[in-house]
């Protein structure tokens, strides 16, 4: 019997999970992917928003400025990288301005700092803004980091202070017997006497399973370019559109440009209302309207000399994901009135990413209040990453070489990834066991050749440390195997 089961490992499931961590009780995090972090919490741009633009009173507001504090903190504990490199929303019209007033009311009832800066002063904090801006939102406290590191980082300090995780293991049902719940996988059923629903775009589903107050996800799919390094020189902070209502209720952002911590550039998001939440890619679109459609995402943003022309050479990649948002239009989290001992963290749509760690401790909070469990006094708040070796110094490339000759073996060529990073991140615990869990954790695949190089030999690599044969190696899990048959055989079947 568990005393915990959450259902869903994003940075919401895994963030309760290591909140829990701190106490003595048997948790357990199952995930329907292959994989920690296969749902929104891998798809987003990273932000760490300040909390400038929820509705004041609402969950979003509530959680949105604690975590983002609570996000930074972590980020440290954690060994995880991060910038509070700050955020701007700018205006270049009266309406616009209007929206600036607005968002500072509400960043003052949000309990966040921010300033409206306008020209000349302006160009002294952001020189390579268009000089059609009449004033930004400066937002100080706003930040980067890796959201898929974050996931991970949550996750394996959980596991590291007793949390166990099953992958692969989606909860098919849920039910109350008697005192306990039981859920459903397909390895079996589980009793837990409480549920934390961190489901994310699914998180209807699993409420409307044990509750009479249902609420529906409406999936909202957003997309981003990844632009190379080269472009990242001049802009030092996030700049983004005013937020812009949206039909289905509550609102998005708007596009923004976004230097990652990575050093590439993030383009978008935009956010449209889609049927089918695992969406990953927009239906089928040809080159030309990837590229139309972000030139126009571009020239919508005021980037000085910088953005005179659309950089379409250095497109690298194009991705993107659903953000669960709920018709109840915020977050959907608690427990329900006729479901004692389930708890929701759902509708957990932009901002939540940046909330999970507030969310995550005022779930944790309601479990700790129900089960009264004894204090965890063994637990250990921190996890200690690898250096990245693209990040070393000479000394440092050399007293790691010398160590383990594997760090003198460049895998992954554009993003400088070593072999001994790509076998530490199969080695650790909770490690990557597909080519897209291996680009999550180390980054070979993510710079300008996509794997084109790097892939056969990462492919290699899972063979030799997980035992596997090269066709049984996935991209992502599930079907998505990546090579279909030995040459020898092909060969054979296509004479027959
Ligand atoms: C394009 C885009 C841009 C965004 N930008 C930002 C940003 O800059 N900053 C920010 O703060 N937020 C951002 N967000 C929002 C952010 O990504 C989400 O708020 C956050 O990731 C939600 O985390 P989660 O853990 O609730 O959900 P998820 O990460 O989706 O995790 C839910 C998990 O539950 C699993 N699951 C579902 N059903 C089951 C089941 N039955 N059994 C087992 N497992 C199950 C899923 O596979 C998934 O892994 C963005 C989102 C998108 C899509």
């Amino acid at each position: 019997m568990y005393d915990v089961i959450i259902i869903g490992a994003g940075a919401v499931g895994c963030g309760t999970a290591r909140e829990l961590s701190k106490y003595k009780l048997k948790v357990l995090v199952l995930e329907k992917g292959h994989d920690i972090c296969s749902g929104a919490s891998k798809a987003n741009s990273g932000m760490i928003h300040a909390g400038y633009d929820p509705i004041p009173g609402t969950n979003e507001a509530k959680f949105n400025a604690p975590g983002s504090r609570m996000m930074y903190e972590a980020c440290a504990q954690l060994d995880v990288p991060f910038e509070k490199s700050g955020c701007m929303v700018f205006a270049t019209d009266d309406s616009g301005l209007a929206e600036l007033d607005k968002l500072e009311g509400f960043a003052r009832q949000n309990g966040v700092h921010v300033e409206i800066v306008r020209p000349p002063e302006l160009y002294e904090l952001q020189p390579e803004i268009g000089r059609d801006v009449k004033a930004v939102l400066w937002v100080p406290d706003g930040g980067v980091t890796n959201p898929f590191t974050v996931t991970f980082a949550f996750a394996e300090n959980a596991h590291h202070n007793g949390v166990e995780f099953k992958v692969d293991c989606q909860a098919r049902d849920v039910r109350r017997k008697g005192d306990v719940w039981l859920v459903s996988t397909p390895e079996g059923e589980f009793e837990t006497r409480m549920v934390v629903n961190a489901a994310g775009l699914y998180s209807d589903k699993i409420n409307n399973m044990v509750s009479e107050k249902k609420f529906r996800i409406i999936p909202r799919f957003g997309a981003h370019v990844v632009l190379d390094r080269k472009r990242s020189a001049k802009l030092t902070t996030s700049l983004m559109e005013t937020p812009h209502d949206l039909p289905g209720g509550g609102h998005t952002k708007g596009q923004a440009i976004i230097p990652t911590v990575g050093g590439s550039m993030l383009l978008g998001c935009d956010a449209k209302e889609v049927a089918d939440p695992d969406t990953t890619e927009w239906e089928r679109p040809s080159a030309e309207q990837i590229i139309n459609y972000f030139k126009n995402a571009w020239h919508s943003l005021p980037l000085g000399s910088d953005g005179s022309e659309f950089p379409v050479d250095s497109i690298i990649a194009v991705f993107g994901g659903c953000r669960p948002h709920a018709d109840t239009n915020d977050f959907v989290i608690g427990e329900p009135k006729d479901a004692p001992g389930f708890v929701n963290a759902g509708g957990t749509e932009s901002p939540a990413f940046t909330a999970s760690p507030a969310i995550a401790e005022h779930v944790a909070g309601i479990c700790i209040d129900r089960l009264k469990p004894e204090k965890n006094e063994n637990f250990d708040p921190y996890r200690r990453a690898k250096k990245v070796f693209r990040d070393m110094t000479d000394e440092e490339k050399q007293r790691a070489i010398s160590k383990d000759p594997d760090y003198a073996k460049i895998v992954c060529r554009c993003e400088m990834v070593t072999e001994a990073e790509i076998r530490d991140a199969i080695r650790r615990p909770l490690g990557a066991r597909s080519i897209a869990a291996v680009k999550l954790r180390t980054r070979a695949g993510m710079g300008r050749c996509q794997g084109g190089f790097c892939s056969p030999r990462v492919l290699e690599i899972l063979c030799e440390e997980l035992g596997l044969d090269p066709l049984e190696v996935t991209q992502c899990g599930g079907d998505s195997r990546v090579l279909v048959s030995r040459c020898g055989q092909m060969r054979q079947e296509i004479e027959k």
